[in-house]
């Protein structure tokens, strides 16, 4: 089975736990026992989304794009 994390807001904790694919969505139980847990978007999802917003600028702040570091500054 895959494993979730999911968040609890009455005690503000995220917490893992392995779910089939059909009960993901559903709210789970925190370790502290409150039920209504909701699932968080996967760790990886988010790491995409960020990479995607400015892979350019990352390797323009290495000078990877740029003959010098001050043409990077300059754009
Ligand atoms: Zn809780």
């Amino acid at each position: 089975m895959p494993l979730y994390e999911y968040y609890c807001p009455s005690c503000t904790t995220r917490f893992e736990e392995l779910r089939s694919v059909s009960t993901a969505t559903a709210t789970a139980t925190c370790p502290q026992g409150h039920a209504g847990a909701k699932k968080l978007l996967s760790v990886f999802a988010t790491v995409t989304s960020g990479g995607d917003a400015m892979p350019a600028d990352a390797s323009c702040g290495a000078g990877a794009c740029c003959a010098t570091p001050s043409a990077c500054n300059m754009n």
